[in-house]
């Protein structure tokens, strides 16, 4: 039989034992590139031809392995720089530390690779370190990422991106046909791309998808950055008459004045911020008054922990939220942040009811490969 004294201590053992701080112990990375598939274009950019997966594991001393994968749609050297960032940048400066401390590993990685700026792929490698880093403190409290973070809801709307260029496609029978299946997928919104050509072959893409689209669902708008201020307007006025719920990315990124301009001007909704790093960048663009939707992506914007502050900000300035690219680690954080309206998305969707997504009840991440 116990003592008293025992007794009293068992809890306190206990709560010390569950204290036991965490530690990464090993760093690794692979590499995974795609073959090439049937290129689709936007007003910038050709997808398909270069991608990748770089994928990392984050092991502790308790067995937990947190895990996280950056994906290019191009850049075909770009899987290998991250990589080596993530083996010969990231790993002397993370190993030995707690992952329950990720705001602290932030810091620590902010200044060990600040030199080389904390941008492009060093962002792109502290972004993957950080979700990592949830991963594992999901798994260990036993509970899904949205769930710890202290969830707003627990299902998102989402929106296919469907409305590529193609190929051989003067007549719009793939442009078609890409619509008309994400519409069958359940879709209640639909996002195009516009830009690469005339006003009038806009007017024409956005007048089928309208009108495939049908009464009661949205339609969302891309250019990929290839306007100045003058065409953004000119183009935007018609974009705004002819009904679409947003138009997406209509100048460079950098033009943060271009962007409040234009966000005067037009009603339509301007949304933006897949190219923007960091919280400093959104708060630049937010307190300028420059979108009505900022749009981070998990890799540029930064993890978990960056979006978090990044959604607060553009929340207390009464901005949306929409995620640039879709999949489990966008909806852990998307549904952890109240003022989320959209996840990017496409493809079939399995967990998918009335044009909304449920969130994954896997602790962690859901960033594991299935049967690991
Ligand atoms: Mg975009």
């Amino acid at each position: 039989m116990l003592s008293r004294r025992a007794l009293l201590s068992a809890p306190l053992v206990i709560a010390a034992q569950q204290r036991k701080s965490l530690k990464i112990v090993a760093l690794e990375t692979d590499l995974t590139i795609h073959p090439p598939r049937k290129p689709t274009y936007d007003a910038l950019q050709t997808l398909g031809v270069n991608s990748g997966t770089v994928t990392l594991r984050l092991r502790t001393d308790a067995g937990i392995t947190g895990w996280a994968q950056s994906n290019f749609g191009a850049i075909e050297g770009g899987p290998q720089a991250l990589r080596a960032l993530l083996e010969h940048e990231v790993k002397p400066l993370i190993l030995d530390q707690d992952p329950a401390l990720p705001k602290a590993i932030r810091a620590r990685l902010q200044r060990g690779l600040q030199y080389q700026g904390l941008t492009g792929l060093t962002n792109f490698a502290l972004a993957a370190s950080d979700i990592a880093v949830w991963d594992i403190l999901g798994k260990h409290a036993g509970m899904p990422v949205w769930r710890m973070l202290g969830a707003a809801r627990d299902r998102m709307p989402v929106y296919s991106m469907c409305g590529w260029y193609y190929d051989n496609d003067n007549d719009l029978s793939q442009y078609k046909a890409q619509i008309e299946t994400a519409l069958s997928q359940g879709y209640q919104a639909i996002k195009i791309k516009t830009g690469k050509y005339s006003l009038a072959d806009d007017e024409r893409r956005i007048r089928l998808a309208v009108d495939l689209a049908g009464q009661g669902r949205r339609v969302m708008l891309d250019a990929n950055q290839v306007f100045n201020r003058n065409e953004a307007l000119r183009r935007g006025r018609l974009y705004q008459q002819m009904g679409v719920f947003w138009y997406e990315e209509p100048l460079p990124p950098h033009d943060m004045a271009g962007y409040a301009e234009l966000a005067a001007e037009l009603d339509v909704r301007i949304a933006t911020g897949e190219n923007l790093y960091l919280k400093h960048q959104f708060n630049d663009l937010i307190q300028r008054r420059g979108a009505d939707i900022v749009q981070p992506d998990n890799r540029r914007a930064g993890g978990v922990t960056e979006w978090l502050e990044i959604a607060a900000i553009a929340d207390a300035a009464g901005l949306d939220l929409a995620s640039h690219g879709g999949g489990d680690v966008n909806m852990n954080m998307l549904c952890a942040i109240p003022n989320a309206i959209y996840m990017e998305s496409s493809g079939p969707q399995p967990r998918m009811i009335d044009g909304e997504v449920t969130a994954p009840e896997t602790p962690g991440m859901s960033t594991e490969p299935k049967g690991k």
